[in-house]
């Protein structure tokens, strides 16, 4: 009986060892992935909104092995300035609703920011939700929009950059579709 297991012991410290020592290896990793702080990974520190300069900075560090990757952890580009400025209350991309304070006028029409060259805004109506949403396009060549269901005037303003390349009055000889809008006598303005 005594030899048996000292016996048993040897073979498994002779045999066995390698794997044993495997398996050791493996619920180190394990471990070690426990304790991984979920803002660091690696050598990579993840940069906060204020520190970032170039798109290279919005790169996610990425998971710490054997965990799944969160979005802070992965997200890169446009999403990830979002949570960092989500995370720091900055609000990028103004998701707030447009003003609903008051009805827009062709004098003092509802302002709606835009960072591309056309822009969609639903209007309810105001007071807001006194009718279903209809939806207005706008563009830079054409900035006013009215509400055919409450008249509510919008204007679009461009806040995107300024030299997109694209040569701004220059498109390719596209042309506006015709509205009645544009064979109202001009007295009628
Ligand atoms: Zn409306």
């Amino acid at each position: 009986m005594f030899l048996q297991r000292t016996a048993l012991a040897a073979a498994r410290r002779a045999a066995v060892a390698p794997v044993v020592r495997r398996s050791f290896a493996v619920s180190a990793i394990r471990r070690d992935a426990n304790k991984v702080e979920p803002h660091t990974s690696g050598n990579r520190k993840i940069k906060s909104f204020h520190e970032i300069r170039t798109e290279e900075d919005l790169i996610g560090p990425g998971a710490a092995p054997g965990t799944v990757p969160t979005d802070l952890e992965q997200a890169t580009g446009l999403e990830r300035l979002e949570i960092l400025g989500k995370m720091e209350g900055v609000d990028i991309f103004d998701m707030r609703p447009l003003d609903a304070s008051r009805k827009g006028t062709l004098d003092n029409p509802i302002p709606v920011k835009s960072a591309g060259d056309e822009q969609y805004a639903g209007c309810t109506g105001y007071p807001a939700d006194s009718h279903v949403v209809t939806w207005l396009g706008m563009s830079r060549e054409r900035p006013i929009e009215r509400c055919p269901e409450c008249g509510s005037v919008y204007k679009m303003e461009y806040v995107g950059p300024q030299d997109d390349g694209h040569g701004h009055h220059d498109h390719h000889g596209y042309e506006e579709p015709k509205t009645f809008a544009d064979y109202v006598k001009p007295q009628y303005w």
